[in-house]
């Protein structure tokens, strides 16, 4: 009699569980064997926050599946409370911590990350997030609490400060570095800080917290800030313990290494998820992207892989998206830090739309910025701030990306309009004209060049109304509006170096062509106002 191949997976959420289910409905005859270090299978991690904030106030809407209703609708063998020790690749074999040896005929990983937690005095004090242990431990230390200190400013650190907010409770942020939401470039991320902010979150940037006490945290320049409560939420790193301690090939990233099918070095053993290094879109080389639907889809091929399918994982773009006091903020691929870094010529195009037509009710305005490779018309990445429509446009944005499509080709995507819904131009339609215009010779000066370019000697036109002027305005601009600039343009003759701007870009595009047509060289202030002042509040 022939015995069923077994698959062992060690890891039972996100990437462990998509392997696991998808390689039932691939094979019946196969034992599936599921080893969970937690008391939980399955659980949702990106819900644990809002379970803080009482925003997903049952704790059982958390867990999506059990080992029994595992058992009964996969025949999946799910074993909680269980951790995966070590790896044996001669012998083919997973030891548990209770010493149990279980056979393989091949082995998946999918252990995910742990918080790193950096060695700060008291570290230990300090709640993390990762499983529902830990939900738990963070809703029963806030009970009756007023105040937290969250030490980190990604994704994680930023969802738990609006959790603990909409406990009220005083609620302070500290990120070592400049800025919160590292994915965004600064112009981009003030915004999230300034929601922030406007609902009661304390931020503090460039701020190294050196020692947690029972009265809260000491930051580098001796400030204390006082909390009942701290968590730190200060990164993750890829879990290879396991890996590393069986031989597998640990890339530079600190992931594990895998090839196209998430296979390791060791053939009969594969990595997924947080644990395994990915390929970025742009280079090809190894990246870490802790991302849920990264580790689901990845599940997903792993499983078929097993089952024989010649498939192959593609490079990743680590698109992501967090809502924050009704904001939500988005990005993809490479943002203009790292597009420089790289060494690429970029051209970055920034816009502010509505995020549906603006005569019909509800419209919110969007942030949008664009980085593309100017020597191919790539694009590179793209983040979204805004209200409403955040969602929408960066999948189509990351959707392009991954077809191949170029910039210039967001121009003519034909998306779907009503006036609810977006507009006859769609504000991807919208960056992808900008493009074209950019492709075509047009020019703009980014607001971090603006400084430069005045001191430099350059005029700075607002083509704004006499009142938006009034309000605010750059310093050393002078006033002549849209709407009197072809009677009023001689004003500017013999400006060496002319650059036009008004609130977001829209009319300093049309003040340019309007000069340029009448024989002037000018450039546009990218994103406008808007944009320059995002980016002058960031510094
Ligand atoms: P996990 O889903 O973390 O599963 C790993 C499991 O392996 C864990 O349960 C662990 O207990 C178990 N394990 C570890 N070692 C062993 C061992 N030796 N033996 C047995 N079991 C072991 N991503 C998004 O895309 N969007 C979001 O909104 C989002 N929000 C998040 C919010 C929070 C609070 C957290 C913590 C993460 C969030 N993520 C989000 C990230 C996402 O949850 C992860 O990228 C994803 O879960 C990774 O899947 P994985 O299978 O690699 O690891």
């Amino acid at each position: 009699m022939t015995t069923s191949p077994t698959t062992v997976i060690v890891g039972g959420v996100a990437g462990g569980m998509s392997t696991a289910t998808r390689l039932r409905r691939n094979d019946e005859h196969r034992d599936i064997i599921v080893l969970e270090a937690s008391g939980h299978v399955s659980f949702a991690n990106c819900g644990l926050p809002y379970h803080v904030g009482g925003v997903i106030p049952e704790r059982s809407d958390l867990l999506l599946q059990t080992p029994q209703s595992l058992k009964e609708r996969f025949n999946i063998d799910v074993r909680i409370n269980t951790r995966a020790v070590s790896i044996d690749r001669e012998a083919q074999t997973v030891t548990t911590q209770s010493g149990e040896v279980i056979h393989y005929d091949e082995l998946v990983l999918s252990p995910g990350a742990a918080p790193f937690l950096p060695p700060i005095a008291g570290i230990e004090q300090a709640l993390t997030l990762r499983t529902v242990e830990d939900v738990d431990a963070i809703v029963a230390a806030v009970e009756g609490m007023a105040s937290a200190v969250i030490i980190g400013g990604g994704f994680i650190g930023l969802e738990m400060a609006e959790n603990l907010r909409h406990r009220g409770m005083r609620t302070t942020l500290v990120e070592a570095g400049p800025q919160i939401m590292g994915p965004l470039d600064t112009e981009m991320a003030q915004i999230v800080a300034t929601r922030m902010a406007d609902n009661g979150v304390d931020i503090h940037t460039n701020a190294e917290a050196t020692a947690i006490t029972e009265h809260g945290v000491t930051l580098a320049d001796g400030q204390v800030l006082a909390a009942d409560v701290v968590i730190a939420a200060i990164g993750v790193r890829p879990a290879t313990d396991l890996a590393k301690a069986a031989g597998l090939e640990i890339s530079g990233t600190g992931g594990i290494t895998v090839d196209r099918q998430q296979r390791t070095s060791d053939p009969r053993i594969f990595a997924l998820g947080d644990a395994a290094a990915k390929k970025d879109i742009h280079t090809g080389e190894d990246a870490l992207v802790p991302l849920a639907q990264t580790a689901n889809r990845h599940g997903r091929l792993v499983a078929d892989v097993i089952a024989g399918r010649d498939t192959t994982a593609k490079p990743v773009l680590g698109t992501a998206i967090v809502g924050l006091f009704g904001l939500a903020a988005a990005s993809t691929g490479w943002n203009e830090r790292r597009a420089r870094k790289e060494g690429y010529n970029v051209r970055i195009i920034h816009l502010h739309p509505a995020s549906h037509a603006g005569y019909y009710p509800g419209a919110s305005q969007l942030h949008m910025k664009l980085v593309v490779d100017a020597d191919t018309d790539a694009i590179l990445g793209a983040q979204i701030v805004g209200d409403n429509g955040v969602d929408k446009r960066i999948d189509i944005i990351a959707t392009a990306m991954r077809a191949g499509l170029t910039a210039t080709d967001l121009a003519d995507l034909e998306l779907a309009y009503a006036p609810q819904f977006g507009s006859a131009k769609d504000p991807i339609n919208f960056a992808g004209f900008i493009n074209d215009n950019l492709v075509r010779g047009e020019r703009t000066v980014q607001w971090h060049e603006l400084d430069a370019r005045m001191t430099a000697g350059a005029t700075l036109v607002d083509v704004r109304t006499a009142a938006e002027f009034s309000n605010g305005a750059i310093p050393g601009a002078i006033n002549i509006p849209l709407d009197e600039l072809r009677e009023r343009h001689t004003e500017l003759a013999g400006a060496d170096d002319l650059i036009v701007h008004c609130q977001v870009g829209l009319r300093g595009h049309n003040a340019a062509r309007l000069l340029t047509n009448l024989g002037y060289t000018v450039a546009n202030l990218d994103g406008g106002y808007v944009t320059w002042t995002h980016g002058k509040q960031a510094k």
